[in-house]
C-alpha cells in the first residue's frame, strides 16, 4: 500500500457528494494530499497552473459539459505521465472500453471502479501501485536512433530469451518461444516494444531476424544435444516478408546448424497492413513446403486476420492473451476465447493460449481442452541457460502435487 501522504490525488467528480465520499476513503488509506474538483475545466486549469500535475487522477466519466473521455484528450496535450483511475455508474464493458482508449494514450490506468465504490475495490486497485517519484521514471525514453540499433545489432548487444510453451493436458514441456531482448550498455534490459517499431521502419528487421534466428538455432541445436527435444519459435515481422530470399536464407540457416525445419516454428503477426500479400504468401508458402512449422500470431487483435487463416496454411493459432487472463471471469472474453479455439479445431490446427497467469487462468484452460499454453503462471521468459533448471522445478512441481495444477494449490 501506498501510505505516502505527499502523494498528490486528483479527485474529479461533477457531484460534490461523490468527492467527499472518495476523499474520505483516501483519506483512509494514508492519503492525505487531495484535489477536489466538480469540473473538468477546473481541474485542467490547476494541472497547467503552478501546482502541476498530481500522481494519480480517479475520473468520473459521466460528466455534464466536459465528459471524462474528453478531459483525458486534454490530459493527452498537456502531456500527462502520471496514473489514472476511471470511475462511472457504466456497466462492465462500458468502463473496460473507455479504459482501453485510455491506455491508447499511452496513459498508465490503474483500473475501473463501479459506483458506488465500495471501500475494499479502491483499497485493492492502489495496493500493488507505486507513486511515482517526483522527477525521475515515468518519463518515457527517447525513442532509440535507427543507427543506434544498428551499431547494437553489429555489436551483439541483442540476446535471445525463451517462454516455454507446455501441454494444458499433462504440462510437458513441448518448446520454447524466442523473444529478444537489448542488453543495453547504459539502459539496461530494453524489451522489443522499444525497438522492434524501429527495426522495421529502419531497414534493421532482416538484420535483427537473422540476428536471433541464428542464436535461436544455434540453441535449439545446443538444446537437442543435451537430450532435450524443443520445438523453438521465432517471432517473424511482415516486413521479414517482403523479400523472396528469405525462404532460403531461413532453410540455409536451419540446414547448417543441423536443425529440422519441423521442430521451428515461425509466429507471424501483421503488425500493419500490408497491401500486397503475394509475396509474404509465397514465402510462407514455401516455409511450408520446406515442412517448417507456421504459427498465427496474436490471433484475435486485428493485426492477425481471418483472411490470413483462409490464405496461408498454418499448423498452430495462437489465442492473444487479451482474450485469455481473466477469460474465466469474463463472458465477452469467454465467447470470443471459445470460437477461435472452435475456429481452430474446425481447421485441424493447434490451439496455444497465450498470457496464462494464474492458477484461475490455467483452471480455465484444462476446462476448455485447449492445447497448449505460455504465461507467467508457467514461467516467464528466460536467458537459454536457465531452461534445464526451469524444467527440473516445473517437472518437481507437476510430480509432488499432481493436483496443483488442476486445483491451483502452487503460486505462480
Ligand atoms: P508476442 O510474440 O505476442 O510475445 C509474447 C509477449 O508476451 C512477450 O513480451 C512475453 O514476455 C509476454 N508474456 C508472456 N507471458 C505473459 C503473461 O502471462 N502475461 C503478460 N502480461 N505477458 C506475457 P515481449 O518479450 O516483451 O515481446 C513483445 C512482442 O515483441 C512480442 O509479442 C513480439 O511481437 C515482439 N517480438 C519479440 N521478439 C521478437 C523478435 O525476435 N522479432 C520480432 N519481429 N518481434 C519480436
Ligand atoms: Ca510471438
Ligand atoms: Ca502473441
Amino acid at each position: 500500500m501506498a501510505h505516502n501522504s505527499t502523494v498528490k490525488i486528483m479527485l474529479l467528480d461533477d457531484e460534490p457528494f461523490m468527492l467527499r465520499l472518495l476523499g474520505r476513503q483516501l483519506e483512509n488509506l494514508g492519503f492525505a494530499t487531495l484535489f477536489p474538483h466538480v469540473s473538468g475545466a477546473a481541474a485542467l486549469d490547476a494541472i497547467a497552473g503552478p501546482g502541476g500535475a498530481p500522481d494519480l487522477i480517479l475520473l468520473d466519466l459521466n460528466m455534464p459539459g466536459m465528459d471524462g473521455i474528453e478531459f483525458v484528450r486534454h490530459l493527452v496535450e498537456l502531456r500527462y505521465t502520471g496514473s489514472l483511475v476511471l470511475i462511472s455508474g457504466e456497466d462492465e464493458r462500458m468502463l473496460a472500453a473507455a479504459s482501453k482508449l485510455v491506455q491508447a494514450h499511452s496513459i498508465d490506468v490503474l483500473g475501473y471502479l463501479h459506483k458506488p465504490v465500495p471501500p475494499d475495490a479502491l483499497a485493492r486497485l492502489l495496493e500493488g501501485w507505486t507513486p511515482p517519484r517526483r522527477g525521475e521514471g515515468r518519463v518515457r525514453r527517447d525513442a532509440y536512433g535507427v543507427e543506434t540499433l544498428r551499431a547494437a545489432i553489429a555489436n551483439g548487444e541483442l540476446v535471445n530469451f525463451y517462454q516455454p510453451k507446455v501441454n494444458v493436458g499433462d504440462g510437458r514441456v513441448v518448446g520454447v518461444e524466442t523473444l529478444v531482448r537489448w542488453r543495453h550498455p547504459k539502459d539496461g534490459m530494453v524489451y522489443p516494444d522499444q525497438f522492434i517499431g524501429i527495426a522495421e521502419a529502419g531497414g534493421l528487421i532482416d538484420d535483427l531476424t537473422r540476428a536471433v534466428l541464428r542464436e535461436a538455432l544455434a540453441q535449439a541445436r545446443r538444446w537437442r544435444d543435451t537430450g532435450l527435444s524443443l520445438k523453438v519459435a521465432i517471432n517473424v515481422s511482415m516486413d521479414n516478408l517482403r523479400s523472396l530470399s528469405f525462404a532460403d536464407f531461413v532453410s540455409c540457416e536451419a540446414a547448417s546448424a543441423g536443425v529440422s525445419p519441423a521442430d521451428i516454428v515461425l509466429e507471424v503477426t501483421e503488425s500493419r497492413l500490408m497491401a500486397d500479400l503475394r509475396v509474404p504468401l509465397e514465402i510462407l508458402t514455401r516455409l511450408r513446403l520446406k515442412r517448417f512449422r507456421l504459427s498465427i500470431d496474436d490471433f484475435g487483435t486485428g493485426h492477425s486476420s481471418l483472411v490470413q487463416l483462409r490464405d496461408i496454411p498454418f499448423d498452430e493459432l495462437k489465442i492473444d492473451r487479451s482474450f485469455v487472463h481473466r477469460a474465466y471471469a469474463d463472458p465477452t472474453l469467454r465467447a470470443i476465447f471459445e470460437a477461435n479455439l472452435t475456429l481452430a479445431r474446425q481447421l485441424g490446427i493447434d490451439v496455444v493460449a497465450e498470457g496464462v497467469e494464474d492458477s484461475a487462468d490455467w483452471n480455465f484452460l484444462v476446462s476448455t481442452g485447449c492445447d497448449m499454453t505460455q504465461g507467467y503462471f508457467v514461467a516467464r521468459p528466460m536467458p537459454a541457460a536457465d531452461l534445464a533448471g526451469w524444467i527440473e522445478t516445473w517437472g518437481a512441481r507437476l510430480r509432488q502435487q499432481p493436483a496443483a495444477l488442476t486445483v491451483g494449490a502452487i503460486a505462480p
